[in-house]
């Protein structure tokens, strides 16, 4: 049976040394801030908004909420941003998405500042990590390579075949890898032979967001497995994109959903505006 590679346990360890780094800023002074901004009445964004907030609390980084009614104009949230980018007390911008159809949701990205762009999809952001020199890395893939590296999972080398190709999922994951020198496959819809491709992968990364789409057949004995996939069945069963208990017999490790890449989201949120308020000094 694969070895359980634990996010929550995984997430807490970086959380606390977050703390403890935030605890010794706060010593000279400098207090790590996060701006929030949430537009309209959406429940899943209230509910992400409220768990940022609190995390960043519990670690010592001051948060910092506006919250706008769902009929706000752009031209409006364009100058909130432009009043936070020169905010000495922010050192990351978070837009929930997704934004109101009123919104041009690019436009806004684009207006954060690439020096306090905490999700990593500043097009800037998005260039330095093609490029290898990354700045801002977005939270879910840069909480995958984390869990990896937390794993003792050595990359270089390795066959990483990731399924889904999403802007911040699938293509930076894909990039991160090749950064740490594996041989990547970038798989999506269009893909021929799914199953041939994962089938060859000492790492399968999967981010496509259908239940149990990667069967626990097509994973090679001793691979590892990284299920970013949420997915809803029925009332209140969450599952990954990978069968997870047909795969855990051939795995060698595999994150399990929930309690797996989730919380490590928010921890690389918290660790973004670390790092940011820290290359501010
Ligand atoms: P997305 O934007 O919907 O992208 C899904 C990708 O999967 C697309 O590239 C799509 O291909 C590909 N795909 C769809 N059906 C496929 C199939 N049958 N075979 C191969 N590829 C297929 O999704 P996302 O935002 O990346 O999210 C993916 C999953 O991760 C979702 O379950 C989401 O809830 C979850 N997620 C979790 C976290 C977390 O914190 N744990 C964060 C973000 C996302 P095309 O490009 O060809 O359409």
């Amino acid at each position: 049976m694969a070895k359980i590679i634990d996010g929550k346990a995984i997430a807490a360890k970086i959380r606390a040394e977050i703390s403890a780094e935030a605890a010794r800023l706060k010593e000279k002074g400098i207090v790590p801030g996060l701006a929030v901004v949430l537009v309209g009445e959406d429940p899943a964004s209230k509910v992400y908004v409220s768990m940022k907030e609190k995390a960043c609390a519990d670690v010592g980084i001051f948060s910092d909420e506006y919250k706008l009614p769902a009929e706000t104009g752009e031209a409006e949230l364009l100058a909130l941003i432009e009043k936070l980018n020169a905010d000495p007390k922010i050192h990351g911008i978070l837009v929930q998405l997704p934004l109101p159809k009123q919104i041009n949701t690019e436009r806004v990205l684009e207006a954060i500042s690439p020096d306090k762009d905490a999700d990593g999809f500043h097009p800037y952001n998005v260039g330095r990590l093609v490029i290898g020199k990354p700045l801002f890395q977005p939270c879910t893939p840069y909480g995958v390579m984390v869990m990896l590296k937390e794993a003792g999972v050595e990359l270089s080398g390795k066959e990483v075949v990731v399924v889904g190709r999403s802007n911040i999922v699938g293509k930076p994951v894909a990039f991160m890898c090749l950064q740490q020198n594996a041989t990547v496959t970038l798989c999506h819809s269009k893909t021929r032979d799914l199953a041939g491709k994962v089938a060859q992968a000492d790492v399968v990364i999967a981010a496509v967001g259908v239940p149990e789409m990667i069967k626990g057949s097509w994973i090679k004995e001793g691979a590892v497995v990284i299920d970013v996939g949420v997915n809803r069945v029925g009332e209140k069963k969450l599952v990954g994109d990978v069968e997870y208990a047909a795969a855990s017999e051939r795995a060698s490790a595999i994150t399990p959903v929930p309690g797996g890449v989730g919380p490590m989201t928010i921890t690389m949120l918290l660790q973004n505006t670390l790092e940011s308020a820290k290359r501010g000094m």
